[in-house]
């Protein structure tokens, strides 16, 4: 049986790919395609929430948002760096899913380890095409077609954005699966996540959608231009 995934969308930690671009995943899921999410660590230095609670709620939004596949590595959290070991961590993950469009962070985070992880991506990404570099199974290289940048912390202007009004509530549902990062409860730590950050998230793609005329818009970065494909007067999505 084949591994290949349409999408494979990356984050540094489980829940940043859902907080980037849950709306967009769901979206394209319910529309068939197949798409995964790598989570380069898994999150050990969280100030709230075990390794093992956080697994099962990355399994848990997962669900939600129609994922095939949810793959997990163990790169250090807070040691995402430019090694070469992490890069051919990623590109043998990229060489075995064989995705045509991959996602990665934007860099200009308020976390470096989400611009960490943008760069490692992108390196990963140029890697993976190079017939003579050896991962680690012996695969052949993959060319990945596209690679773009969700957002996390960051607002900025968006080069491009996709319409998730019809399935903003699954976003909502997915994020609210990480009950032990966005909930307040006794005894956990006040962090940036704790306050309202789910609610934020959420006004913040309903001002993507406002932009375009929708009601809530997930919003990406690209480094080349995009090709639009469909009539240049009627809807372009
Ligand atoms: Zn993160």
């Amino acid at each position: 049986m084949s591994n290949r995934l349409d999408i494979l969308a990356i984050g540094a930690h489980p829940d940043d790919v859902e907080i980037g671009m849950g709306g967009t995943i769901a979206k394209y899921a319910k529309a068939g395609l197949k798409i995964g999410i790598c989570d380069l660590t898994k999150a050990e230095l969280s100030s709230n929430g075990t390794v093992a609670i956080r697994q099962e709620e990355a399994k848990r939004a997962g669900d939600i948002i129609g994922l095939s596949e949810r793959i997990q590595l163990s790169l250090p959290d807070r040691g995402l760096y430019m090694l070469d070991t992490s890069i051919k961590e990623i590109v043998t993950i990229i060489r075995k899913y064989e995705p045509k469009v991959v996602f990665a962070p934007y860099f200009d985070d308020r976390h470096p380890d989400h611009g960490h992880c943008s760069r490692l991506v992108e390196e990963a990404v140029f890697s993976a095409g190079i017939k003579n570099y050896q991962d680690l199974l012996g695969q052949s290289s993959h060319r990945v077609k596209n690679l773009y940048f969700y957002m996390i912390n960051g607002f900025h202007k968006p080069d491009f954005v996709i319409n998730i009004s019809e399935t903003i509530e699954q976003k909502i549902e997915s994020l609210k699966a990480y009950s032990s990062q966005f909930e307040k409860v006794q005894g956990s730590t006040e962090t940036p996540l704790t306050n309202g950050y789910i609610e934020a998230v959420e006004s913040r793609e309903r001002l993507y959608g406002k932009e375009v005329g929708v009601m809530y818009a997930e919003g990406f970065m690209t480094k080349k231009p995009i090709l639009l494909s469909k009539d240049l007067i009627g809807d372009n999505e």
